[in-house]
């Protein structure tokens, strides 16, 4: 019987990194270093191959050419393997993976994030488990032969998250993703167990139709008491900003000053696009929830409804990417295009 397939793509990032002997601090290195700490790729009973960026980088790097980069690599290979490895830094990983998500539209096989908070040549490094987990998560089946994770997701700490409903919440902890809107699509014990009610069914008309191309004129702008006017209208009067991704307060609440609804309409009127998201770890907007939401909805705001900051900002990119009418942009923003949201 044919072994299932698996590329290990490396972009960089931790697990790969040593420590430059003069300077203390961690720097990326080839990928036949991290292979040589990775004896155990042997044991696999799959077939297993790897490409690396050149050179790796830190994920602090990441942008969207890199983002095009992977994204075209995976659908060049995407025909030849049943499952993809996709190692990253862990500071930009969701925003990858969230990104991911959105570009690779139409995907069907699993495509599995992992990296590390310590590098695979240390001691005592969570590098291992989680490849070797994200390995297996990349390969499995179901029992039709169909896959068991056909999306975008992030292996870590034991947990399968969906990529687009991900945060690094933790700068030292192994633990170091959260999912607060969504449950973990699987967690690895003694067994990896599926939590087959929230992973996306496998769609077998889907096919996969890249869209390589992303906004960048979109600002993460986040409310705080003592905001000042004219610091909010010099970011949404630029002529660089189409779209902006508005962090408010709880269910989505934002002072009822008129300056500041009056700024939004006027930006709105204009043909930018601000998505209500709220700063809290968790939860949702409601907009016609308070007083102080319900105008925002008549400044031509759009919900963002329970979606992660990464998850808005790349669905963003990526609807404005392809140069969709700016309602039509709109009104995708508040539908559930790849899971990113409860609606
Ligand atoms: N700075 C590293 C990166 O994101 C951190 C990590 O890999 O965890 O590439």
């Amino acid at each position: 019987m044919k072994k299932n397939s698996i590329l290990l793509i490396y972009t960089g990032g931790t697990i790969g990194m040593v420590q430059n002997a003069k300077t203390g601090a961690l720097e990326s290195f080839n990928f036949n270093h991290l292979l040589q700490h990775f004896p155990e790729i042997e044991q696999f009973n799959l077939e297993i191959e790897a490409k690396s960026f050149l050179p790796p980088i830190d994920s602090s790097d990441m942008n969207p050419a890199m983002w095009k980069k992977l994204a075209l690599l995976i659908t060049q290979e995407y025909h030849k393997y049943d499952g993809f490895v996709v190692l990253h830094g862990t500071d930009t990983m969701a925003f990858t993976a969230s990104a991911m998500s959105f570009m690779l539209e139409g995907n069907t096989k699993p495509i599995i994030f992992t990296g590390s908070q310590l590098p695979i040549g240390m001691l005592r490094t969570d590098g291992k488990e989680n490849l070797i987990t994200a390995i297996e998560i990349a390969a499995a089946k179901n029992a039709d032969g169909t896959p068991t994770v056909p999306e975008v997701c992030i292996y870590f700490a034991n947990k399968l998250l969906r990529g687009n409903r991900c945060t690094k919440r933790d700068a030292g902890s192994f633990d170091a993703f959260v999912s607060n809107n969504c449950p973990a699509l699987a967690t690895a014990g003694t067994n990896i167990t599926y939590n087959h009610r929230y992973i996306r069914p496998y769609d077998e008309k889907a096919t996969l139709t890249p869209q390589y191309e992303m906004e960048q004129g979109i600002i993460i702008f986040s409310l705080f008491p003592g905001i000042k006017e004219e610091v909010v209208k010099a970011v949404l009067r630029s002529k660089e900003i189409k779209g902006v991704i508005f962090r408010t307060y709880g269910a989505g609440n934002a002072p009822q000053a008129p300056w500041l609804t009056q700024e939004l309409a006027r930006a709105s009127n204009e043909g930018k696009i601000i998505v209500n998201i709220t700063q809290c770890a968790g939860g949702a907007v409601e907009m016609a929830r308070y007083e102080t939401g319900r105008q925002l909805i008549e400044a031509g705001v759009v919900s963002g409804h329970d979606s992660t900051v990464e998850a808005a900002l790349t669905k963003l990119m990526y609807l404005l990417g392809k140069g969709l009418p700016t309602d039509e942009a709109r009104r995708l923003m508040e539908c559930d295009l790849a899971g990113e949201i409860t609606v």
